[in-house]
């Protein structure tokens, strides 16, 4: 990162850790990051990486990766190892081998034996219907289930037949024992396990009865010996369930659950399901097409881990709403390429010159540096030729007024090379611009031009050296701020439908064996990288663009 990374913005989460470290209540901390492998990772679960992993190093702590896999349907390996990989490629690693809830099935169950020894949870037969009606709502009360009531032998039974696999799915549910009459909805009897027949990514068929979230990610946070719990701010009312859980159970630990808000990004979307939707309807082209606010989309496009990280530093950790601007992240993904992307010239839309008084063996070529502060990141010769390429739009026949580009009769610089004069324009039968020739000032190679001023500087290519890339050039995905603000209305219908651009453009030829994942800067265009798919190096150059050079997104709002 450049000298613009900074020290950690202090926040509460930070000053409770403080706090618990100055007062001796804990003499070290241990965090966790608890993804379900049921998707991949999106730029708020970004925010919680950051947030649990960097704690955990600026306090010399410990933050464990540990997979919620309690819903087997909607999991899978393959996400499960996404979310590894997005977790090291951000630059972290977690403590000792990866952790699973599922690792703790056995005494989640005799944990579960326990409650209902102490007359504290129940089987109850309710289907899943009247169970909602019974819960009563926020302005109602609930009233107990008849077989709230169950002795503990008879439930200790029916629990053990549960396991067993002598009821169906959804038969039965174990429930906690709290208050029907609670104002907090949760309490009110929580199902803390259900049968399901599901094979499960690790366990496979041992199981049919599966422990719910709330009753499964407090105890592995106990029994992990968590000191801070971070989550995000729906859990606010769960935590009393957190808390009477762990209470009721003699666990090795009882974490503080704390709450922060969630990131939400404006003209995209932070939620697995939808993004889900969007890979499973094909408006994107997988879960990691660059337009997605995946992790694994984001890196794809060329985003680094370190302009995300800063990115997570500079919105900060609060409760209170954090909406932020796309403009926010991409700004941090500029600065950090801006220092180290080296640059070079490609043209995007080329429009062909021919150098009328070009002088082969006379007119020279010039050595050009990949980045004006960083002299050892070397150099290359910007060769020059008879024909060259530039890009369409700094051509005007009829400029609006301060065009500082080629013109007819006009003058502009050529980036590394001579000072340029338009002198004649090549149109076809429909009028369009096929072709201009031009003349250079052989006097202007690394020095002004004599008696005249030539502002415009334009970036350019000798056609007989460049190299066919496809570029890929990325708009935002949604033409709306809040694609799903609207519940009447699916968020599919607010895709931009001009969210991606593939043309075919030139390129240097010093970028001919590039790496996948290669990034440059394409001078005056933006910053792009090398696609990690489809891009062959000496074969086939694929270019997506990762960001513009100045901030289009404020410009264009305001
Ligand atoms: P989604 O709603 O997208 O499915 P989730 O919360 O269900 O997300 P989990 O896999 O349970 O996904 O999330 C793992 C961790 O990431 C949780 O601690 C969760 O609070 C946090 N997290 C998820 N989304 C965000 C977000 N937008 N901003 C900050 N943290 C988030
Ligand atoms: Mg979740």
């Amino acid at each position: 990162m450049s000298s613009k990374a900074q020290a950690p913005v202090s926040h509460f989460i930070r000053n409770i850790i403080e706090a618990d470290l100055a007062s001796g209540k804990h003499s070290g901390i241990v965090t966790r990051f608890p993804p379900e492998p049921n998707g991949y990772l999106h730029v708020g679960h970004a925010k919680s990486i950051c947030l649990n992993f960097g704690l955990a190093q600026d306090y010399h702590g410990q933050c464990n990766l540990r997979f919620d896999d309690t819903n087997p349907e909607k999991e899978s390996d393959e996400y499960a190892r996404s979310i590894q990989d997005d977790v090291h490629w951000l630059g972290f690693q977690w403590q000792g081998e990866v952790r699973w809830a599922s690792d703790y099935f056995e005494q989640l169950y005799q944990f579960a034996v326990e409650l209902i020894k102490q007359g504290k949870a129940y089987v109850d037969d309710l289907s899943a219907e009247e169970m909602r009606e019974y819960r009563g709502t926020l302005t109602h009360a609930g009233k107990p289930s008849p077989y709230r009531e169950r002795s503990v032998a008879e439930n200790l039974d029916l629990f053990a037949r549960m396991r067993a696999g002598e009821f169906a799915d959804g038969a039965r549910v174990l429930r906690a024992k709290i208050d029907m009459t609670s104002g907090n909805i949760n309490l009110r009897d929580p199902a803390i396990y259900r049968i399901r027949r599901a094979h499960h990514i690790r366990t496979g068929d041992q199981w049919c009865i599966y422990p719910m979230y709330d009753y499964t990610h407090c105890i592995s946070d106990a029994l992990e010996k968590i000191t801070h719990s971070l989550c995000t701010l729906e859990f606010e009312d769960h935590r009393p369930l957190y808390d009477w859980v762990l209470d009721q159970l003699s666990v090795p630990s009882h974490p503080r659950q704390i709450e922060f808000s969630r990131l939400e990004l404006r003209y995209t979307l932070t939620s697995k399901r939808k993004l889900l939707q969007l890979v499973t309807d094909k408006h994107v082209s997988g879960w990691d097409d660059p337009r997605m606010p995946t992790i694994i989309g984001m890196r794809r496009r060329g985003y680094t881990p370190e302009g995300i990280r800063e990115f997570t530093r500079r919105i900060g950790i609060s409760k209170s709403e954090n909406v932020v601007d796309m403009a926010v992240l991409e700004g941090c993904v500029r600065e950090d390429l801006e220092a180290r992307a080296p640059r070079v010239m490609a043209v995007v839309h080329p429009l062909k010159v021919v150098i009328s008084n070009f002088v082969a063996g006379e007119s020279a070529s010039r050595e050009a540096g990949f980045h004006p502060d960083h002299p050892q990141f070397g150099s290359r010769m910007v060769p020059f030729s008879k024909e060259i390429w530039i890009e369409a739009d700094d051509f005007s026949e009829t400029p609006p007024p301060g065009w500082q580009r080629l013109t007819p009769g006009g003058e502009v610089r050529l980036r590394y090379s001579y000072v340029m004069r338009c002198d004649e324009v090549i149109k076809d039968s429909a009028g369009k611009v096929t072709e201009l020739r031009c003349s250079i000032d052989a006097d202007t190679l690394g020095k002004n031009p004599v008696g005249r001023k030539v502002k415009g500087v334009i970036h350019w290519l000798s056609t007989e050296h460049a190299l066919p890339v496809e570029i890929r050039l990325y708009d935002r995905l949604f033409t709306v701020p809040v694609p799903d603000g609207d519940k009447t209305r699916d968020f599919c219908e607010f895709i931009n439908p001009a969210s991606l651009t593939v043309v075919q453009g030139w390129v240097e030829a010093a970028v001919r064996d590039a790496a996948p994942e290669t990034r440059y800067q394409f001078e005056r265009l933006g910053y792009f990288c090398a696609d990690r798919i489809d891009h062959q190096p000496g074969k086939k150059l694929v270019f997506n663009r990762t960001v513009t050079l100045k901030d289009s997104w404020t410009q264009e709002q305001g």
